[in-house]
């Protein structure tokens, strides 16, 4: 039976997009079902306006170190609708960009929310289209407490449109989202509280270079409170006032859940076709994205494997090119680089310290805390803190990570050689390149 199209992908983001020029590319007949913005979380309300916010707020340390330098800009003020409407316009062009391109590649766009009626039909807002092929990138949202006045707060969808710059905010969680956006309304001149229900921030990283996050972020001036439990959230005259199981209370104007995100997949009638589900609620596909249901894939944070954009493109990408291209290749999940956009950021790929001591038995671990020149000058007394991790018994270097300014940018070129295997020995041949901060990757003895 001839169905309407070849591939139907519901869910414009950053997997579904590149799913659906790809398999386009190759021939097939393509539509793509988007209940929002065609760019995905990852264009409109996440990584590029939350860079754009780090960049803006960064001007803050950036005026005032310039003193040092020589530079006296008296007349300092910051206004918040400059800088949100200046990302919102951004976020609109490459929304644009985004659709040129589905029409570039002749896929159509059925916008409205999409539901699978069976394996091989899909509703859009009332009107049904068949497909041979399907394909789930409906991605994921944040998760909110199921707690008392939960609703009182925001999430990461709606920090970018705040009407005013609140004067103070908690941020609950201690994750990305939530170092991230301590960094960026910080330096806007917002008290910030981050709380968090364990001691640790940004589990999971080197604990190190964590560690020293919290030091310089406490140095800053921001506020933590860890190992706090939630009870509920009171709206009141003032402002919201949080409530804590050890009875503690705290007022503030803007609280933002920052707990996590969950696969999107409510309403798209996965009970109905049958779609199974895993342990953590996401899609479960198997190593060509497949999920039980023979002709229906699914790919990105929607399957909750590596809740990462560039991972998300990869795994459209080789879907399409599998289903659609003859050219059978999979995506490789070893050394995924990743970053932390706080302040300082983090960057980091490959083993921690304690998984390499796991996996290898013996490990050497090499360490440079410096203060970066600038800083030096600058009279800003944070210090940057680079870890190498080595295989010692074949000299490999099995992780790299780095929380300084710029890390991000240095990291992906590290993840490079952690990623061609490259040895502690090669490291130490390559000549430095002076002066950066970068030269301590192969300056450690
Ligand atoms: P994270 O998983 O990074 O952090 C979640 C935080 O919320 C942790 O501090 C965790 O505490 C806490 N938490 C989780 N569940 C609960 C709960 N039920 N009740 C109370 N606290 C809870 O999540 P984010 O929301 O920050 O980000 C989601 C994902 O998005 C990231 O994991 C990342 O993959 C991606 N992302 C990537 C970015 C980047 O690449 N720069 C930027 C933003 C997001 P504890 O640690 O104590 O368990």
């Amino acid at each position: 039976m001839s169905h309407d199209f070849d591939l139907l992908v519901i869910g414009a983001g950053s997997g579904g997009v590149r799913a659906s020029r790809i398999a386009a590319s190759h021939g097939a007949r393509v539509a793509v079902a988007e209940e929002y913005r065609v760019g995905g979380t990852c264009v409109i309300r996440g990584c590029v306006p939350k860079k754009l916010l780090v960049y803006g707020s960064h001007f803050a340390e950036d005026l005032e170190d310039a003193r040092r330098f020589g530079w006296h800009i008296e007349a300092k003020r910051f206004d918040w609708p400059t800088l949100r409407d200046n990302v919102a316009a951004e976020v609109d062009r490459l929304n644009g960009l985004y659709q040129n391109t589905l029409d570039n590649n002749k896929v159509t766009t059925l916008p409205g929310h999409a539901r699978l009626i069976d394996a091989n039909t899909v509703e859009v807002d009332g009107k049904r289209h068949t497909a041979e092929t399907i394909l789930i990138a409906t991605g994921a949202r944040p998760f909110t407490p199921d707690i008392p006045g939960a609703e009182h707060g925001i999430t990461s969808n709606e920090v970018f449109h705040l009407p005013t710059l609140p004067r103070r905010m908690v941020i609950a969680g201690a994750g990305y989202i939530a170092t991230e956006f301590a960094g960026v309304f910080h330096e806007l001149g917002v008290d910030v509280t981050l709380i968090n229900r364990s001691d640790t921030i940004l589990r999971g990283w080197e604990p190190a270079l964590a560690d020293r996050l919290l030091q310089i972020s406490l140095a800053k001036g921001l506020n933590f409170k860890l190992n706090c439990r939630l009870e509920r959230v009171e709206k009141t005259e003032t402002g919201l006032v949080l409530h804590f199981t050890d009875g503690k209370t705290m007022e503030t104007d803007v609280v933002l859940w920052a707990l996590g995100r969950v696969p999107n997949i409510e309403g798209l009638g996965l009970d109905d076709v049958g779609v199974a589900l895993n342990e953590k609620g996401a899609i479960a596909v198997d190593a060509d994205n497949r999920t039980n249901v023979a002709n229906i894939f699914a790919v990105g944070d929607v399957t909750d494997r590596v809740q990462l954009t560039p991972v998300a493109i990869r795994e459209g990408h080789s879907f399409a090119d599998r289903q659609f291209g003859e050219k059978n290749w999979h995506v490789d999940y070893s050394a995924i680089p990743s970053a932390v956009f706080s302040n300082p950021p983090l960057g980091s790929v490959g083993m921690t310290e304690a998984q390499a001591r796991n996996a290898f038995g013996q490990v050497r671990i090499f360490t440079s805390d410096f203060r970066p020149m600038k800083n030096v000058l600058a009279g800003r007394n944070e210090r940057a803190l680079y870890k190498l991790v080595v295989d010692a018994a074949t000299d490999r270097v099995v992780g790299a990570h780095m929380i300084g300014p710029d890390a991000p940018e240095i990291l992906q070129a590290v993840a490079i050689a952690v990623k061609a295997g490259l040895t502690k020995a090669q490291f130490d041949d390559t000549m430095a390149l002076h002066p950066t901060m970068s030269e301590e990757l192969v300056l450690m003895r």
